[in-house]
């Protein structure tokens, strides 16, 4: 077996180290410190072949162990290093370019092995695809996590599955990374092992690797989706791989978006955050007058709460925690972080509330506004209580966040409470300015648009929250001086960028969330991608546009023709370009930033909230209406 070249190896990663210099390194956090600028996703479906025989598969493997032993754990391998030591490695083994989505994935089991062993079963999730089943014969149904397997033995599912529960592993069969990440967060484990296609794995790799989640992976033989196979001793060798020894943990953000969603938790918000009302319990008999309230004065209060506690990602006071932390000495990324967390001033937690709050109210008087029926799944607050119950419970919820600052200045210090209390407010206003004016441009008869205003209105909707939740968070640790500007400009085309891809991504609806496809269109929206087809069609093209969301047809049949139309104007790709053109824009000013902390982590938000889907083009190219 040739063996493994030491300087290439260095050369990846030292250009890593020599910036690296605080424990800022942080696994999970966007790749070098230096952005790579990546563009938008690439086509890869010529990079996932396996390879065909078991000895050459066992020789990469070989390698990738030997070139994993080597890699520096105190700095994150993104997927950018991890695609380029892969890269290297099927050249050193004269190896074709097609095996590039196996080596990654084989390369990075071996990265992560060492923490994963020293994770307690009990403690990981072992994660197997339906796939394997006995398509023919398999007795086992679907519930809300998968594949209830049944243990009839008919495929190598009962088998994985036994072995890993006798040990303590939570099995789930079931792909697809919402629910993986879901189950990470929530704290009910810490490493994740699994078997999938590239196809899935190259979905949820991203994922893993900028959670910093110690996480290993047998990839399937093939991407057929029925009766695959898998090199199966590998994957009992994995479930069984065991260190006793501690080994030292990559740093992650783990713990930050753990301790954001964890604010959110019944008991937790009534710790932060008490009941002034406390005797306000539901009755039945009140429910059966109409009012679910014994007592209507602390209903408002009680609303607020449970729907604050509702759902969500809690990306907006992940933020304020991590910039806190960041311009802290980023403990809490730090193995260990844990420890550190639970020393984050009480305050600092309130003000991360207090962004969220702010956000929680927009989407309660937005989803009236738009007349939405679902939210996180469920019915509205407006459809489960009427509208004016509903905007009342947004504007209470507006008065809490501010009283969550103003009742901490003696902690925070007046001058940095009334700093972000007036970044609340500026947020504020900047966020009705912009919902004001879509508002009046969807209620208004003439339905032209130039891309710039439809971005202008992003600008004002979607990216004051992204600079409240990082500047708020940072001014909790002290005073922004000279970072202010480019972080305004930083979270400007963060929050553009995001806006676009919301759009994008309208056009494949959400199961999970009960939100069907095309919502915007069907809504009158004004979203870029209306605005790049009105500024790309001609002529009559342009009238049919114009006239289709007021003609009366079917939904479906609306949807059908705008999606014609836009691609007839080349909206999705000038789209995805808008994206990748905000990206470089705030990874441009990202490259800039001290500390390097600081730095890491608006890399980590480019990655995470840019999160492109990677389907997109080809169920662009291949419509699902709904029916
Ligand atoms: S072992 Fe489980 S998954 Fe496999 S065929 Fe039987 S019931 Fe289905």
């Amino acid at each position: 077996m040739s063996s493994v070249p030491t300087d290439s190896l260095t050369d990846i990663q030292a250009s890593n180290r020599d910036l690296a210099t605080t424990n800022g390194a942080v696994a999970g956090t966007a790749s070098s410190p230096k952005a790579s600028h990546k563009k938008g996703r690439r086509r890869t479906g010529h990079l996932k072949d396996v390879p065909e025989s078991r000895e050459l598969r066992e020789k990469i493997r070989d390698y990738c162990r030997t070139l994993a032993s080597r890699l520096d754990r105190s700095s994150a391998l993104s997927k950018d290093e991890l695609e380029t030591v892969s890269r290297r490695a099927l050249e050193e083994l004269q190896q074709p370019e097609a095996y590039l989505g196996w080596t990654m994935v084989v390369l990075s089991s071996e990265y992560w092995r060492e923490q994963v062993s020293t994770i307690p079963p009990e403690r990981r999730l072992l994660l197997l695809p339906h796939c394997l089943k006995h398509a023919e014969g398999c007795p086992a149904d679907y519930d809300q996590f998968g594949l209830d397997c049944k243990k009839c033995g008919a495929c190598s599912i009962a088998d994985f599955r036994e072995q890993a529960e006798k040990l303590g592993y939570k099995v789930l069969v079931a792909e697809g990374s919402p629910i993986v990440l879901k189950i990470i967060i929530s704290g009910y484990v810490d490493a994740v092992v699994g078997v999938a296609c590239l196809n899935v794995l190259e979905k949820s790799i991203d994922k893993v690797l900028l959670a910093g989640i110690p996480c290993m992976a047998v990839p399937l033989l093939s991407s057929d989706c029925r009766n695959t196979s898998v090199d199966e001793d590998w994957v009992y060798e994995m479930i069984h791989v065991r260190e006793e020894a501690d080994s030292a943990r990559t740093p992650s953000y783990l713990h930050l978006l753990r301790s954001a969603k964890n604010l959110f938790e019944p008991s937790e918000l009534e710790r932060l955050v008490p009941k002034i009302r406390k005797k306000t319990q539901r009755s039945k008999l009140a429910s059966d007058s109409g009012s679910p309230f014994a007592d209507p004065i602390g209903a408002t209060e009680s609303l607020a709460h449970e729907f604050l506690a509702k759902g969500g990602k809690y990306a907006r006071p992940f933020i304020t925690l991590a910039a806190y932390d960041a311009m802290t000495g980023a403990n809490g990324v730090s193995s260990g972080g844990e420890q550190y967390l639970a020393k984050i001033p009480d305050a600092v937690r309130r003000v991360a509330l207090s962004i969220e709050t702010f956000h929680k109210a927009s989407l309660v008087h937005d989803d009236i506004e738009d007349d939405d029926d679902f939210r996180y799944g469920e019915p509205t607050l407006h459809r489960t209580y009427g509208v004016p119950t509903a905007v009342n419970v947004g504007d209470y919820m507006i008065g809490m966040g501010y009283r969550l600052v103003s009742r901490d200045a003696a902690s925070l210090g007046t001058e940095a409470a009334n700093e972000v209390l007036d970044r609340l407010a500026d947020a504020h206003l900047r966020l009705s300015e912009g919902q004001g004016a879509e508002l009046l441009w969807r209620d208004a008869s003439d339905k032209q648009l130039a891309p710039i205003d439809a971005l202008k209105i992003y600008a004002l909707k979607t990216a004051p929250a992204f600079e409240a939740a990082l500047l708020c968070g940072m001014r909790c640790a002290g005073p922004l001086g000279e970072r202010e500007t480019p972080l305004k400009l930083f979270a400007k085309h963060l929050g553009i960028a995001f806006q676009i891809l919301n759009d994008l991504k309208d056009w494949q609806g959400d199961q999970d969330n009960k939100l069907s496809a095309g919502l915007d269109t069907l809504g009158g929206r004004p979203t870029v991608l209306w605005a790049l087809a009105i500024e790309g069609l001609e002529g009559e093209k342009r009238e049919e546009l114009c006239r289709l969301t007021d003609s009366g047809e079917e939904p479906s049949v609306i949807l059908a023709q705008a999606k014609q139309l836009y691609q007839t104007a080349g909206v999705f790709e000038k789209a995805n370009l808008l994206v990748d053109k905000y990206q470089e824009r705030a990874e441009r000013i990202a490259d800039e930033i001290d500390p390097e902390s600081l730095r890491r982590l608006l890399y980590y938000l480019v990655d995470t909230v840019l999160d492109r889907p990677t389907v997109i083009e080809s169920q662009l190219l291949t419509p699902t209406l709904p029916v």
